[in-house]
């Protein structure tokens, strides 16, 4: 409240006294403004974002369209709950979504504002269709933080820690990752030994999958997986349900991950890119699905509040007008090329795979897929934020530097972000740290 607490130190201070514990935060910095790929804290710093909001802002911080639609809809109104009064911006966004998303049967959607939400109304709309009871998940999957979306999430330390016990008949099969050593038929042959073992395919409502999976270390699913899901859950009557919260939105290339591998899941959850920083989020999917509850059954107060739904349809005109698809594509071929220089002369960089943008470099000790080293991702963090650059680890053993740049990133700002990494990286393998 005193001027001298506006410094990052002193209103990190007075955030950990009244905070609780379990809110992280990954930089101990206060963020002033942002406009694009670049955010300056309150003491005026400058740093280049490869955050983006954990892949929020893909068509950057206050992207002037998006600004402009949330400001023309301030003085119309704010909030009126589209469940009491409803609004075309709703419909439309729904129309938009509907079309776009793959497949050419009938579609219908819904908004609710986080990926939690959209998650907990997908089971429920599993649940209802199917009349089962049981989802299959991945170990390592991330798909929220409320009951049933954590109950899905495949990482316990420190999502599900003190937290249980968690709804039954949540079933967690392996995910393909050439890296740990998971090919795609083990990832398929534990899926049926969970139908050996125990739960009968007849009992399985859906299967929920994130076709790049996110927090879990920005491991792509080949083709393949997904197909053989598809062909999975079309044999035992599941449905098959893509997360695209982190991946939606042109983030891997395309305007949804699935269609890298040409499949049309039943149900997609979408979230993060849709709102440009909005709080929104949405269930699509097939319309015979989506209409399986009376009226009443799905809503929430603020859902598709008029300003995100505002926000998201200037995202949708800014991704298609400024081809972001296509750039992320330019991003991430960019990045792979750049962190494939860069493991050839670190033995550090284990791993160095993504799609579109949405790229990762996993750390090893001496390159050994056994030895997991967060040491190096953290400490890579720690000194890109001193130089001014934003980073994000993820990972089941926290050792991945996951890039999520927003999409409009001009090149010689991801150049500059790069070119810190290298440095950082040259210097660890000097101390003898990398
Ligand atoms: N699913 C996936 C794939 C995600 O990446 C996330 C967020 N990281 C969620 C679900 C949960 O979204 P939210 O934090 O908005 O509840």
């Amino acid at each position: 409240m005193t001027k001298q607490t506006h410094t990052n130190a002193g209103l990190m201070a007075r955030r950990h006294a009244i905070i609780a514990r379990g809110i992280g935060n990954a930089h101990p910095v206060f963020a002033a403004k942002a406009s694009n790929s670049e955010i300056w804290d309150v003491e005026g710093k400058r740093y280049i974002d490869f955050c983006a909001g954990i892949a929020v802002v893909n068509t950057g911080h206050c992207h002037p369209k998006v600004v402009e639609a949330i400001a023309a809809q301030v003085p119309q109104f704010t909030h009126t709950c589209f469940q009491v009064v409803a609004y075309e911006s709703y419909v439309e966004l729904a129309e938009r979504i509907c079309k776009l998303a793959p497949g050419s049967h009938a579609k219908k959607a819904f908004f609710m504002s986080t990926g939690a939400e959209a998650i907990e109304n997908a089971i429920k709309l599993a649940r209802a269709f199917t009349g089962r009871s049981a989802i299959i998940a991945f170990n390592g999957a991330f798909h929220g933080r409320t009951m049933y979306s954590l109950a899905l999430t495949g990482k316990v330390d420190p999502y599900k820690t003190g937290f249980g016990p968690f709804p039954g008949e949540i079933y967690h099969a392996a995910y393909p990752s050439a890296v740990h050593g998971v090919s795609v038929d083990d990832a398929i042959a534990s899926i049926e030994k969970l139908f050996k073992n125990d739960v009968e395919p007849a009992r399985v409502a859906a299967i929920f999958v994130e076709p790049v999976q996110g927090e879990g270390g920005y491991i792509p699913a080949p083709p393949e997986f997904l197909q053989r899901l598809r062909a999975l859950c079309d044999k035992y009557g599941m449905l098959l349900v893509a997360d695209e919260i982190q991946t939606g939105v042109a983030r891997t290339g395309k305007l949804f991950a699935v269609e890298h591998a040409g499949i049309v899941p039943d149900l997609m959850t979408m979230a993060k890119g849709l709102g440009g920083g909005m709080p929104i989020s949405a269930v699509v999917g097939r319309a015979d699905i989506m209409d399986h509850s009376n009226p009443g059954g799905f809503g929430s107060t603020y859902a598709g509040n008029p300003l995100a739904c505002a926000a998201a349809l200037a995202v949708l005109d800014v991704v298609e007008q400024e081809q972001l698809c296509l750039r992320s594509q330019k991003i991430g071929e960019r990045l792979r090329s750049f962190f494939g220089d860069l493991a050839k002369k670190n033995a550090c960089i284990g791993d160095v795979r993504g799609l579109g943008a949405m790229t990762a470099v996993e750390f090893f000790h001496d390159g050994d897929s056994t030895r997991p080293a967060p040491e190096i991702a953290n400490a890579l963090k720690a000194e890109a934020l001193k130089r001014g650059l934003l980073l994000l680890t993820c990972g089941n053993n926290g050792n991945v530097l996951r890039v999520m740049t927003p999409l409009t990133i001009p090149f010689d700002v991801l150049d500059e972000g790069l070119g810190i990494i290298a440095a950082i990286i040259d210097e660890l393998a000097a101390q003898g740290q990398a």
